[in-house]
């Protein structure tokens, strides 16, 4: 099965936002592309409004 799974992600740490490969469960090792901090976290399909 080729499926895309793109996910959007956010750097915690300078707030750069991009896609990237995420899996439920498996803790891969991701890195912002701008800053190289790892302190990434994957954003929620549906938007939430910020409060
Ligand atoms: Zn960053």
């Amino acid at each position: 099965m080729a499926e895309d799974n793109n996910t959007k992600m956010k750097c915690m740490r300078c707030g750069h936002e991009f896609f990237g490969h995420y899996e439920k469960g498996v803790a891969e090792e991701r890195s912002c592309p701008k800053c190289g901090s790892f302190s990434v976290r994957p954003l929620p399909e549906k938007k939430k409004p910020t409060g």
